[in-house]
């Protein structure tokens, strides 16, 4: 699809031609303007300590590598999004290949490592999550929308639909947003509203109503321990600027704290959790737990502990380290059934649950057949609330509550780059 079809059939006339006039103005005919306003977004990123995840397109990087360059060396990832900013659905699967190669090719003749991926518009299919599967890396271009907007006439609603379809965008699930293997491909969903929705489609300036959006994707997270991929464009930076300030403050201010890092870090991070090795070994009148293999581990327990523990919510306790003493006569562990379904085995593990064969002996015993919306949110009222006593490795590196990435789609740096777009396809 070429991108005038693009802005005609997800946005409209009238946002098209909004969308055409604010382009020209955030944009220039040389790099300066971008430049200036990347430079800004990492200034203040640099306040919080804090590294962002650039998805650009291997011809923007081609064609600015000086630019690309310096935000690499300030500390910023770059992620691959496409090779150019085509709709990859309407590409063959030997097109999604070439053009992934194509792009890998690029990134690694300008230096830059390749980790991550993000598909353009955030569309994608099954043979382009193989296509990335060959090349062993990330993506995020999976669209979950989160109902944090207050309510929305029926003109906005509409505008929002239309957009939430076009990205093929999920609902949230009664689990907390974490990581998911999918086709042998680690997704890291990208959380919706980004700066797009919010000012594009339904015409919102007002900073505080754009980091009330935000705040609240980032305290459920919070609570729930999950993953928040947040998305502000670099060519919004400056509308939204004042919202993302408000949310990084909220961020570090949050306890037990968030993890604020790249979508590589995030990713490594849960291939490592993925591979580590757990040991329930029985010792005097109840169990040992141990965790190998997994730098910075740490463990939640939701049984009494010696004085001196943290909590990490009203049901958990935080363990440093790697390894646990609880004295029960059961063990820590979720017995499941060879009627559970694998879907339900594997949120249960990302979750960071010990999951096992049912051998009766276990503090909980899986036996259901199906995984539907109802199951999950039972098991998961159950598991997390009302069995005990139970083990988890924490979903997050030292004892962090919940992680949050900060990315933002570098689409274009200058006026040609955005007319290089409209002229293909
Ligand atoms: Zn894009």
């Amino acid at each position: 699809m070429s991108y005038l079809k693009h802005l005609l059939v997800s946005k409209g006339w009238r946002t098209a031609w909004e969308r055409g006039m604010a382009i020209a103005r955030q944009l220039g005919p040389t790099e300066t303007r971008m430049a200036r306003t990347l430079t800004a977004y990492l200034n203040l990123l640099a306040d919080f300590d804090v590294r962002p995840t650039f998805p650009t397109p291997a011809t923007v990087v081609t064609r600015h590598p000086r630019l690309i360059a310096y935000l690499h060396a300030q500390g910023a990832e770059i992620a691959i999004h496409g090779d150019v900013h085509v709709d990859m659905q309407a590409l063959s699967p030997e097109e999604q290949r070439r053009h992934i190669r194509q792009a890998v090719a690029r990134f690694r003749a300008h230096g830059l490592p390749v980790h991550g991926f993000r598909a353009p518009y955030l569309r994608w299919n099954p043979t382009l999550l193989e296509a990335l599967r060959e090349i062993n890396v990330y993506d995020s271009s999976l669209a979950v929308y989160w109902d944090a907007v207050p309510t929305l006439d029926t003109f906005a609603h509409q505008r929002m639909r239309r957009v939430l379809l076009f990205y093929g965008a999920q609902t949230l699930s009664p689990w907390p947003l974490y990581p998911v293997q999918q086709q042998g491909v680690l997704r890291l969903p990208v959380s919706l509203p980004d700066d797009e929705m919010l000012v594009d489609r339904l015409g919102w300036r007002d900073s505080a109503a754009i980091a009330g959006v935000w705040h609240h994707m980032l305290t459920t997270t919070h609570r729930q321990g999950g993953l928040l991929v947040l998305q502000l464009h670099p060519e919004r930076f400056f509308t939204c600027a004042d919202a993302l300030r408000q949310v990084l403050i909220a961020a570090r201010t949050l306890r037990p704290p968030v993890w604020i890092t790249t979508m590589q870090a995030v990713a490594a991070w849960w291939q490592a959790r993925a591979q580590a090795v757990v040991k329930v070994q029985p010792t005097n009148g109840g169990w040992h737990i141990t965790v190998e293999g997994l730098a910075n581990a740490s463990l939640l327990v939701n049984a009494t502990l010696p004085p001196g523990h943290e909590r990490w919510d009203d049901h958990w306790y935080h363990v440093p380290g790697p390894e646990v003493t609880l004295y029960s006569p059961r063990r820590p562990t979720i017995g499941v059934t060879g009627q559970v379904p694998q879907a339900g085995v594997e949120a249960l593990r990302a979750a960071g649950y010990i999951v096992e064969p049912a051998t009766g002996q276990q503090a909980l015993v899986l036996d259901t057949p199906t995984w539907t919306p109802a199951v999950q949110a039972e098991v998961w009222h159950r598991v997390h609330t009302h069995v005990s006593p139970l083990v988890r490795i924490a979903p997050w590196p030292d004892g962090a509550r919940c992680a949050l990435c900060i990315t933002g789609d570098l689409d274009a740096v200058t006026w040609w780059d955005f007319l290089s777009r409209l002229a293909r396809g």
